[in-house]
């Protein structure tokens, strides 16, 4: 009959309703056991596993120093052409010609974080950074220079 038809209905539904604002009230006063966190609320307290990876990067240290030589294996290593290095020739005190780093220009929208550059790398100049909000209305935006500029290479590194 249409009448109990429809009770059954109602009455289901409102059976399923109080199953799930059961859960609600649960979780809300058990804040410790929720699993699922808010981004970007939690942007501070965020951690990320370690084996992410945002985008390739050139560390520096406080002098702006890099460990980069320009030898360009990371760019013959990398499969999609993601990695372009631009090189130029410094005169050494001696009056030698030294290869160095003029550019090494990283196209984030390329990427696939495979890390083949990284492993490549005979100089550990380049590592993965956990950054991740790339988001950007400008695509060029996503082309970036990892060396910083008048950053020279570390005393030591050939
Ligand atoms: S992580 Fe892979 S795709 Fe990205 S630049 Fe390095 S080699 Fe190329
Ligand atoms: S990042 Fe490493 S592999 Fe790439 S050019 Fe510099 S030293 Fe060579």
């Amino acid at each position: 009959m249409f009448i109990t038809r429809y009770i059954k209905e109602v009455w289901g539904a409102v059976k399923s309703l109080t199953t799930g604002m059961k859960r609600t009230l649960y979780y809300f006063t058990h804040h410790k056991e929720i699993i699922t966190e808010q981004y970007p609320d939690n942007r501070d307290t965020l951690v990320l596993p370690d084996r992410f990876k945002g985008e390739v990067v050139m560390p520096h240290n406080e002098s702006n120093e890099h460990r980069c030589t320009g030898c360009t294996a990371c760019e013959l290593a990398c499969p999609n052409g993601t990695i372009k290095v631009i090189t130029r020739f410094d005169i050494t005190p001696e009056g030698k010609k030294k290869k160095a780093i003029d550019k090494l220009v990283y196209h984030l929208e390329l990427c696939t974080m495979c890390g083949l550059c990284i492993e490549a790398c005979p100089s550990d100049a380049i590592k993965m950074a956990q950054t991740f909000e790339h988001s950007v209305f400008d695509r060029n935006k996503l082309t970036k220079v990892l060396n910083n500029p008048d950053s020279k290479i570390m005393e030591g590194v050939e």
